[in-house]
């Protein structure tokens, strides 16, 4: 963890676009543009359908355009013309440079997301594993401890009794 500190905040340094970054993550809609971008080459009216569809919330036209606009004026997003029917679409599609920005842009937000989540993550008493859903709890000894799976649980008692029968052994021996 304190290595996945150290590596953000040194490419924090080195990223000329950090700021821009930052503004994209607190702008959920800004970000969320940026997240369908990454899915593949889209038109303008895809990106407003596809949000309006995931997250119930309306996309305007007057916050969209000019966000495509301005990546596309930081060479992150390039434009293209494809014709469909009759009717020419404006598909736009993330650069190799976008590409990258927005790899830098995802680790970040999930940089962001784990230390909010952190607290609320418990630690298996027998193998250390995370547990991010709930945790399987067990009375063990009169003290309450949290665990990955059941097979833990068992291992963890397993080896308790296993540690007791050899402190019997041990004192049986003086
Ligand atoms: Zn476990």
């Amino acid at each position: 963890m304190d290595d996945e500190i150290k590596m953000s905040l040194k490419t924090k340094v080195q990223d000329a676009a950090s700021d821009e970054m930052s503004e994209i993550l607190s702008d959920f809609s800004q970000f969320y543009i940026v997240l369908l971008l990454n899915e593949g080459p889209i038109h303008g009216y895809g990106v407003m359908r596809a949000f309006k569809n995931r997250t119930g919330n309306t996309l305007s036209a007057g916050t969209l355009y000019p966000f495509l606009q301005k990546l596309e004026s930081m060479g992150l997003v390039k434009k293209a013309e494809k014709s469909t029917g009759n009717r020419p679409k404006i598909v736009y599609t993330l650069t190799r440079k976008g590409r990258g920005f927005t790899n830098r842009l995802f680790r970040r937000f999930s940089a962001m997301t784990a230390s909010a989540l952190e607290p609320s993550l418990e630690t298996c008493a027998s193998c250390g594993a995370r547990v991010y859903d709930g945790a399987h709890h067990e009375e063990v000894d009169g003290v309450k401890l949290g665990f990955c799976c059941i097979h833990c649980a068992k291992a963890y008692k397993h080896d308790l009794v296993a540690d007791h029968s050899h402190g019997e052994k041990g004192s049986d021996t003086i």
